[in-house]
């Protein structure tokens, strides 16, 4: 396989190795010149967030926790000066201010997974009401609580290595759906307890994740009441997950932090399959244009997106291929084959791919638990790498020193107490 991947020889073998490595994505365009490529644009975005608006008044009613937002799901977006000080001391860097997007907070699944995955299962929720004429316009979404019955003949099912089988699975459950989340190996016992707790169907397979969405898909094909999220190809997840960057614009206003041809913004993102760091980006850059530089964060053992955007073969190679195992603590991220969708889309917009070890993952999360009392889990925690590459200069832009970064923290906030004991106690707490 080596001779034939058309990917630089030095790359591949610190891939192979498990050494942190950075790729600077060369294909990276204006955004001007992108938006003739991209299948999708802000106007779907907008639609998105439009849609979950109408949804704000049944969430707020579903999920109490939702009532001081109205039932808009969003997480706050805080300072960390004390883990920029703390990265300092162990001889890394950030450009500028360092922010923390706190995805670990959101409502209903505590991980990003509640953007994408809430607005996919609403998107669908609204056309079976529309269809079935339970729904008339004007009429407040509220109503759709009576519906459970209705709901309850309808399945909706999803792969997931965790979270987003979380995050479907509630959000489905408490419409009344039948729900069914397909558990690869890796996925933690407390998430599938979490699961069944709320009436939610697991079903385990020994498999990796990849296969996990495989054999979800097979279940439901030819059953027109059997709707799958399919993480893999997905346009609804990646715009529910888009909606996030016109949020973060309205949190960056109010907290006064330009972002212009001056003031560069920066955003690192833990990246499994792809599709929470692509929507993501793919909504900052319509957002804030050339001025916004997104990077994806992996782990070593699983860099499938890396992989995938430094061959450009995408979906058609796995780090498997490369002789890596896919294995790692970080269970959000552990994917091996990358989204071919999201990456295509990825080539104009994104700047950067970068890897992070395991015990990388948890040291960060040691940093930012004893500088900003703040625990989420290991995956959540691979955006602080990106001060890796900075420190080391592996990437630099023009007027850094008034840039903004911001380390997308994207989940932990369910963890029952006692894996934070266990999270805590492998940091030295
Ligand atoms: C799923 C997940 C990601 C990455 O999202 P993908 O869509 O799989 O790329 C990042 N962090 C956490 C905690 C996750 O659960």
């Amino acid at each position: 396989m080596k001779e034939s991947l058309c990917i630089p020889g030095e790359l591949l073998e610190q891939l192979r190795q498990g050494s942190p490595c950075f790729y600077q994505n060369t294909k990276r365009r204006t955004l001007g010149s992108a938006k003739p490529l991209l299948p999708v644009g802000l106007e779907e975005i907008q639609d998105a967030e439009a849609r979950l608006r109408r949804f704000a008044p049944l969430l707020r009613q579903l999920f109490p926790e939702t009532a001081e937002s109205q039932g808009i799901i969003e997480s706050p977006l805080t300072p960390i000066p004390e883990m920029a000080s703390r990265l300092g001391r162990e001889g890394e860097s950030v450009a500028g201010r360092l922010l923390l997007k706190r995805d670990d907070l959101l409502p209903i699944a505590g991980s990003v997974k509640a953007r994408g995955g809430v607005y996919e299962v609403l998107r669908h929720t609204e056309e079976l009401a529309v269809m079935s004429a339970r729904l008339r316009t004007m009429e407040s979404y509220a109503v759709l609580r009576k519906e459970r019955e209705m709901f309850s003949e309808h399945t909706i099912s999803v792969g997931s290595t965790g979270n987003l089988g979380i995050s479907i699975g509630i959000m489905s459950a408490a419409l009344g759906y039948r729900a069914v989340v397909h558990m690869s190996a890796d996925a933690r016992q407390w998430k599938k307890d979490l699961l069944r707790n709320h009436g939610v169907t697991v079903v385990e397979y020994e498999g990796d994740y990849t296969s996990a969405v495989a054999r979800g898909r097979e279940t439901a094909k030819g059953d027109p009441r059997h709707y799958f999220v399919d993480d893999e190809n997905s346009v609804q997840l990646f715009l529910g997950y888009g909606v996030a960057a016109l949020r973060l614009r309205r949190q960056l206003q109010q907290m006064n932090i330009p972002v212009d041809e001056t003031h560069p913004l920066l955003v690192a993102i833990p990246c499994g399959v792809g599709g929470a760091p692509g929507g993501i980006t793919f909504g900052l850059r319509q957002v804030f244009g050339d001025h916004v530089h997104c990077f994806f964060v992996e782990p070593t053992e699983a860099p499938c997106m890396l992989l995938g955007m430094a061959t450009g073969l995408h979906q058609n190679i796995s780090v498997q291929d490369i002789g890596l195992s896919g294995r790692t603590i970080a269970d959000g991220l552990a994917v091996g084959r990358p989204s071919g969708f999201v990456g295509k889309i990825m080539e104009p917009l994104a700047d950067g791919f970068l890897t992070v070890t395991d015990e990388g993952l948890l040291n960060y999360v040691k940093c930012l638990y004893e500088s900003c009392g703040i625990l989420v889990e290991s995956s959540a925690a691979a955006g602080f790498a990106l001060s890796r590459v900075l420190s080391e200069g592996q990437w630099a832009c023009p007027h850094m020193g008034n840039a903004t970064t911001v380390v997308w923290a994207t989940g932990g906030g369910l963890m029952p107490e006692e894996i934070r004991q266990e999270l805590l106690k492998s940091i030295g707490h």
